[in-house]
């Protein structure tokens, strides 16, 4: 889809852009940190965030609806560190839930948001903020995930993370899934997803589980939460 589709001005914004334009003539920007599971980018998030606290920002962060895998309040990463966030169904809610003096907008899990979200940051920096987004860069089976592969193209400074591979103690840039699922998006549960470098990554392993499920996994497990 060519940038020029999903442009400033589109999606009915026009409200939201005057409650937010006295802003505009300082300089908002954007930035990706993006990687596998496991890579450390809500971590990461949650660091720029709390720096942007400390220099006294103000900041609000959104999440997607969907990932209420530890709180629906906050937003949390794998070694538990957390902050207090809201829960949005659509990135357009982003816009209208940012208030006029909020300087710094995080948003974790971008993947789970559609298109829509790139228009959202892209209006959000013209208008003088300081977008930071956090997200998977490929689903599970290695293809780009949308609108991740957009945002890396607007922003002005992207960060990949990388996690260790858990065949080989490699640097890891895969999630590999390993339950059978064809759906894109299920939110994993303990032990359904893992880090896989390049070499040890299959997209396939999954189907070729003849269970579906393999030992260990809970019923249910990847199925919500
Ligand atoms: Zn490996």
């Amino acid at each position: 889809m060519a940038l020029g589709l999903i442009a400033p001005g589109m999606f009915g914004f026009r409200k939201g852009m005057v409650r937010l334009e006295r802003y505009a003539a300082e300089s908002g920007w954007i930035e990706v940190i993006t990687g596998s599971m496991f890579s450390g980018k809500s971590e990461e998030l949650i660091r720029r965030l709390r720096r942007a606290q400390i220099a006294r920002r103000k900041v609000q962060i959104f999440k997607p609806h969907i990932d209420a895998r530890y709180s629906e309040a906050h937003i949390v990463s794998h070694s538990e560190m957390k902050m207090e966030s809201a829960s949005v169904r659509t990135a357009s809610e982003i816009l209208a839930a940012v208030e006029i003096d909020t300087e710094v907008v995080g948003i974790d899990e971008g993947q789970f948001f559609d298109q829509e979200l790139v228009a959202v940051a892209n209006r959000l920096a013209d208008l003088g903020r300081r977008v930071i987004i956090a997200g998977l860069d490929m689903d599970y089976l290695g293809r780009p995930f949308e609108p991740m592969p957009l945002l890396l193209a607007i922003a002005e400074e992207v960060t990949k993370t990388h996690a260790i591979c858990m065949c080989c103690g490699g640097t890891a840039s895969y999630t590999q899934r390993l339950f059978e699922s064809r759906e894109r998006v299920v939110v994993g549960a303990s032990g359904a997803y893992e880090a896989r470098c390049r070499h040890c990554f299959d997209p396939h392993l999954a189907s070729a589980t003849p269970s579906g499920l393999p030992d260990g996994l809970a019923d249910g497990a990847g199925a919500g939460q």
